[in-house]
């Protein structure tokens, strides 16, 4: 039997559009240890989302409550909406040896490798300005206004590129799968997790 051993905190970060919900829900599905942590957020449902499935959908008042009982791990202002990952939640999931993914922007990034410094960092760029622009506008969940206003916030955010561990760029959609997965399957094999992981393996073939 293998020892549970605590999993890895993951950030990914990337601008909106770029593809980072898409990449992470593929992930999710095709690697069984990985989980992603809902988020808080005050800003309003898009069509087909679900409360406590994309994210759990909250009011402003309620989120400033749950910022003054500590509940957040880090918290954020994103364009002109709120967002704070729940910190019991992503405890729990890492105790169990889930490898936990935080889809967050760079301001929580930075709160983040403070607070966890274990964690690792993987950023997402689209292959254009162009494609960014095409895919906002494809995903038909946004107002024009709201596409262009995330168009010019998309700069700023990718300006912070270079803080993170990892880069991908999602042009080909399944290469940046296997790309991410690749991240995922090689941190777990590092030796210090393995040994602890497989000990009674590894005494049983050594004595
Ligand atoms: P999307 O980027 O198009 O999927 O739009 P969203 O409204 O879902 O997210 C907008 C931004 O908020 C993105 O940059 C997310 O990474 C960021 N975000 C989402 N959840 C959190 C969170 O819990 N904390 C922080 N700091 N940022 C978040
Ligand atoms: P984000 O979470 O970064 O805002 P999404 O995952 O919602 O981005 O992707 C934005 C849109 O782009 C979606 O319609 C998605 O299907 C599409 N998309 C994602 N990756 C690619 C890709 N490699 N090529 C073409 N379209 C893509
Ligand atoms: P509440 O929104 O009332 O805190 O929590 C509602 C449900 O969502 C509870 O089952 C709680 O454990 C779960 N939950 C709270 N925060 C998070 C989070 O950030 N991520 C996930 N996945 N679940 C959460």
């Amino acid at each position: 039997m293998a020892t549970i051993v605590p999993g890895i905190l993951y950030i990914i970060a990337a601008p909106s559009g770029a593809g980072k919900s898409s990449l992470v829900n593929a992930v999710i599905a095709r690697l069984p240890f990985v989980t992603l942590s809902i988020s808080h957020t005050t800003r309003a449902m898009r069509p087909g989302e679900e409360d406590g499935a994309h994210y759990h959908f909250t009011s402003p008042a309620d989120f400033v409550e749950r910022v003054g009982r500590g509940e957040f791990l880090e918290h954020a202002q994103v364009f002109d909406n709120y967002y704070g990952t729940s910190q019991a939640y992503v405890q729990h999931q890492l105790d169990a040896g889930h490898d936990v993914i935080l889809e967050i922007d760079w301001q929580g990034a930075q709160q983040v490798r403070r607070l966890m410094p274990g964690c690792r960092s993987v950023f997402i760029l689209p292959p254009s300005k162009a494609a960014l622009q095409e895919r906002l506008e494809k995903r038909q969940q946004d107002s024009a206004a709201v596409i262009s206003r995330r168009m010019l916030d998309a700069v700023s955010e990718m300006s912070h590129y270079g803080d993170f561990d990892y880069l991908i760029i999602n042009d080909d959609f399944y290469k940046a799968l296997d790309e991410l997965a690749a991240i995922f399957t090689t941190n777990r094999l590092v030796m210090s997790q393995q040994q602890q992981r497989h000990q009674g393996l590894i005494m049983q073939l050594l004595t």
